[in-house]
């Protein structure tokens, strides 16, 4: 799976991706990521990306042809490539929240872009014509969409077959069934006077079952209710 990030700060997205997980997947080529500096679109001799907003305001906007430049590079490559027209996700607070099963839907596709914004955001005339998913992190606002395009491809990336190293991990972890994953122990037995659950260390992999089954459940209904609903 290839992801396509535009953004003003290609070294942001780059540097925090490419470690942990993720970096190996990249090294390993189940993933790739390419950061595409939006400003290297403009055709402005100081290589403007933004300017003041029609009708006054606060903040700058950016430029509806460096992005629409930049996005039509990308999408000319994979095309090349035998690809289908990609989805395009502009980060905005605006958009519909970002959740697991929308994590599921993404990683089906071959190519996604992301688009990130920066100042008050981007022209919408250019959003008109190439978003096909507004989509946010939470509802704050924060200064640009890099974070948030971050999160998502962190996400998203975790469900490509390859990515993780036990293939059930992505199985069994929250929000798998609208479902908390149960508590998690590991060595010592015994930790400030406080014990592994004597189910953990029986060997009864059935009883084990049950048990993380029933701690979902409880831990879902305490801490969030709506999952069950
Ligand atoms: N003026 C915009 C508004 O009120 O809707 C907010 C612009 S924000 C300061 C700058 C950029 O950060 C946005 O274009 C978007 O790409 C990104 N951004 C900010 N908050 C976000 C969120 N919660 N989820 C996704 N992207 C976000």
């Amino acid at each position: 799976m290839r992801f396509h990030v535009l953004t003003l700060f290609p070294e942001m997205v780059m540097d925090g991706l490419d470690t942990s997980i993720i970096g190996r997947a990249i090294k390993n080529e189940k993933i790739e990521i390419e950061a595409v500096n939006i400003r290297d679109y403009s055709k402005d001799k100081h290589k403007k990306v933004d300017d003041y907003p029609y009708g006054g305001g606060a903040g700058m906007v950016m430029q509806a042809e460096p992005v629409y430049l930049a996005y039509k590079a990308v999408e000319e490559k994979i095309l090349e490539r035998g690809g289908s027209k990609p989805r395009v996700l502009y980060m905005t607070p605006q958009g519909k929240v970002f959740h697991q099963r929308m994590a599921e839907e993404f990683a089906k596709e071959e190519d996604i872009i992301f688009l990130c914004g920066h100042y008050e955001g981007i022209d919408e005339r250019v959003l008109e014509m190439i978003v096909t998913d507004n989509v946010s992190i939470g509802d704050y606002v924060l200064t640009g969409g890099e974070l948030p395009a971050m999160v998502m491809i962190d996400s998203i990336a975790r469900l490509v077959d390859g990515v993780l190293n036990n293939d059930d991990s992505a199985k069994y972890e929250s929000f798998a069934n609208n479902l908390l994953e149960y508590p998690q122990y590991t060595r010592p037995e015994e930790f400030m006077g406080m014990k592994v659950p004597a189910v953990l260390l029986s060997g009864d992999h059935k009883k084990v079952e049950q048990w993380r089954e029933e701690e979902s459940i409880k831990r879902t209904k305490e801490r969030r209710p709506d999952l069950m609903e």
